[in-house]
């Protein structure tokens, strides 16, 4: 059978879809353009804007396709279709299965029932744990992209239920996997080539903290992972500022393979906001953070995600967030518009933000946020750094090739290099020449490795 998976939102579906095809080529489906596929599969997101539309409308283009093979059908997994579930079946008849952020790890095999005829339509909802299905020896083989980068899963869902968001509805509750199944899948990986390893989950920082848990707390598997020996560099995300332990950020000082970098969601810079968001920190706490994590690793490079507009968010709370986001120095970050999800708390909270009012703080903020990211780039000028080889550059100038790379805190560095393939997956030395608005230029001191 031949399969073509869409993937909408975060690391994590990027991640799962990823996980999807390893599980459909083992059993010896083949992925295929967009003109071939005879199975289509749509991975969804709903944490903003109108993700409903963006899945119809994908549905849409996916039916044209019937008129080539009547036969087509097509899956849509994810946070759209755990809300929309059956749903989907009625308005669409030639979906014929819908299965939520959990019910992944059985998506393969009701395929499989499908193609063959035993079953006409599947809805997998419930919540249940991934990690038993999905750690099937077949299902478990690693494969190692010419990157040689890897993102390994730690848990699923949240416990959180800040109140503008819908991931605990759509992706359940908090449930950590086995942290021997977790070492086992890093080793493999290290073993088979990968050089860099991202941990993912919404709130890393409370793994272990559940029924799932097994005692190892994230400090703890942090160093475990660390250890192995060939891994270079070591990431995580997404991090929690009210679980961040004082060990995950003394493991900033203690660690050289843990990158120099931590994405800290800050959401708002006002304690009013922050309460209303049922963040559970104060803008105090969080600064302690930040001097902690600075005293910890000099050279930690931070980026955060905001939103603005949220309900009841006044011209002096939002200047509290601009005077936040200077405070710390963020590098980057994420910022949105406040969006009601449906049966969240927030839909509830008034005063609304109008429309025109968010969308010029976001245009404040976003213009705050270049600014600063341009001066802490120029700040790197003449700095020299290793820079880990993910592809060619999009632009190219004079007769050497410009190669696109990450710093260890995660920055883009574009290097001018003579070779023309073979450096990908490779560190190469380089000297900083000069900062983009958005990334940075390099000269190349040293051999790859
Ligand atoms: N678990 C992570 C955390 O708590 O930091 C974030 C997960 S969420 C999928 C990614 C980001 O989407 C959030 O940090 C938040 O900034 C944004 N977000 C979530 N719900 C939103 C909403 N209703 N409106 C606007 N932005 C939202
Ligand atoms: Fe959503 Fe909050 Fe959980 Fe992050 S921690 S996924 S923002 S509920």
């Amino acid at each position: 059978m031949k399969f073509h998976i869409t993937t909408f939102g975060c690391q994590m579906n990027v991640h799962d879809s990823e996980w999807l095809t390893r599980a459909l080529e083992s059993r010896g489906w083949e992925v295929a353009g967009e003109d071939e596929a005879q199975i289509y599969i749509v991975n969804t997101c709903s944490v903003r804007d109108k993700p409903e539309q963006k899945v119809y409308s994908e549905l849409g283009r996916i039916a044209a396709h019937l008129k080539r093979d009547e036969n087509i059908f097509a899956a849509v997994g994810g946070c759209v279709a755990q809300q929309i579930g059956r749903g989907f079946f009625e308005r669409f008849p030639f979906v014929k299965l819908v299965f939520g952020s959990d019910g992944i790890a059985n998506a393969p095999n009701a395929l499989e029932r499908i193609v063959e005829g035993n079953e006409e339509r599947v809805a997998l909802l419930d919540f249940v744990s991934i990690y038993e299905e999905r750690e099937q020896p077949e299902e478990r083989t690693v494969t190692v992209p010419e990157t040689r980068q890897a993102f390994v899963n730690i848990m699923q869902g949240c416990d959180n239920f800040c109140s503008y968001c819908i991931v605990p509805y759509t992706r359940g509750r908090q449930k950590s996997r086995h942290h021997d199944a977790i070492l086992d899948e890093c080793r493999a990986l290290v073993e088979s080539g990968v050089r860099e390893i991202t941990l993912l989950g919404q709130n890393v920082n409370s793994f272990g903290m559940d029924k799932s848990g097994s005692g190892v707390s994230f400090a703890e598997l942090l160093h475990s992972v660390a250890a192995i020996e060939g891994l270079d560099r070591l990431r995580f995300t997404t991090s929690h500022p009210k679980d961040i332990a004082p060990e995950v950020i003394a493991a900033f000082g203690e660690l050289e393979n843990l990158c120099p970098s931590l994405h800290l969601p800050m959401q708002a810079g006002s304690d009013s906001v922050l309460k209303a968001m049922k963040r559970r920190y104060t803008i105090e706490k969080y600064l302690g953070i930040v001097d902690a994590l600075k005293t910890a690793r000099p050279d930690i490079s931070l980026t955060t995600d905001l939103i603005v507009g949220f309900p009841g968010e006044t011209e002096e709370d939002f200047a509290q967030t601009l005077e936040m986001v200077e405070r710390v120095g963020f590098e980057s970050s994420f910022s949105f518009k406040y969006s009601d999800r449906p049966g969240v708390a927030a839909v509830n909270m008034e005063p609304k933000v109008e429309a025109k009012e968010a969308s010029e703080r976001l245009m404040r903020l976003q213009t705050l946020q270049n600014n600063i990211t341009r001066n802490s780039l120029k700040n790197l000028v003449g700095r020299e750094t290793d820079v880990f080889i993910e592809g060619m550059s999009r632009k190219q100038f004079g007769d050497n090739l410009w190669w696109k790379g990450r710093d260890p805190a995660g920055r883009i560095v574009n290097v001018e290099m003579v070779e023309r393939d073979g450096l990908v997956g490779k560190m190469v030395r380089a000297r900083i020449i000069e900062a983009k608005n958005h990334s940075l230029l390099g000269e190349r001191i040293g051999k790859p490795w």
